[in-house]
């Protein structure tokens, strides 16, 4: 029920030394009044490393504290479950067959069944009863079909009828994809580090320069800046306005 994206440039100023596992569980933690039964993170760096766990924000920072990473791209979720049981495995983030790709979702994927179908077909292996984890799989199956990291989430997005914000990330790409559809997703903007959420109390400690996403729009946030497109990959001029919003 709530996104958090974080993607910063490593001499981005932040105290703390885990600085994007900060951010996220923060920003996860000023998501929490929206409700929520599981929470989990995933880092990208050279790999991607995903951590999640039923039950409180508290008890992922539990699980989180071994954790010394240096990535500096991440994206993090609460879950209000649709799809499947409150459990660990249905805790987002989802990936697919291997690690490549990991991805948060929030709302409802109508014809993930469907989907599910094909994919299994395809010999892919579902490890949730989420109605998210067929995006991770149809981005895999873009990857597969030689596509780029864009073509393939773009590839995966395509198939989905239903709501959602859904944001990814790859290894080896210091960069989060993102889309909506009838579910909320807000950019934040600053100087070497962008942000994405459900809503901008996630963030707000960190900028108030915020860009709403609308409907149909793919967003790529790397550490230095914010592109917005429609689906056919033309540049969309949005604006960015500052929020007025007690941290
Ligand atoms: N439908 C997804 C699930 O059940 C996402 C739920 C949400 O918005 O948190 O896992």
């Amino acid at each position: 029920c709530g996104i958090i994206g974080y993607v910063g440039d490593p001499d981005y100023n932040m105290p703390g030394e885990s600085e994007t596992l900060d951010v996220l569980v923060d920003g996860l933690s000023n998501l929490e009044y929206r409700g929520y039964d599981s929470a989990g993170v995933a880092l990208a760096n050279g790999s991607v490393e995903v951590v999640k766990t039923e039950g409180e924000v508290d008890s992922l920072r539990e699980s989180l504290a071994d954790i010394n990473s240096s990535a500096p791209t991440g994206i993090g979720h609460t879950r209000w479950s649709t799809h499947g049981p409150p459990a660990d495995r249905n805790a987002h983030p989802h990936t697919g067959d291997t690690d490549r790709v990991a991805v948060v979702h929030n709302g409802i994927i109508e014809n993930y069944d469907n989907l599910r179908s094909e994919l299994t077909a395809k010999g892919h292996e579902f490890e949730s009863d989420t109605d998210t984890e067929v995006v991770p799989h149809l981005i895999e199956e873009g990857l597969n079909k030689g596509l780029d990291r864009p073509e393939a989430f773009q590839y995966a997005v395509d198939q989905l009828e239903g709501s959602y914000a859904i944001a990814a990330v790859f290894a080896g790409d210091h960069t989060i994809y993102a889309t909506r559809q009838d579910s909320p997703l807000v950019l934040g903007h600053d100087d070497g580090a962008a942000f994405l959420a459900s809503d901008v109390p996630a963030f707000i400690e960190h900028t108030d320069q915020v860009t709403y996403l609308d409907d149909g729009e793919f967003a790529r946030l790397n550490p230095n800046g914010v592109t917005v497109t429609d689906s056919t990959g033309t540049p969309i001029d949005k604006s960015i306005r500052t929020v007025d919003w007690d941290p």
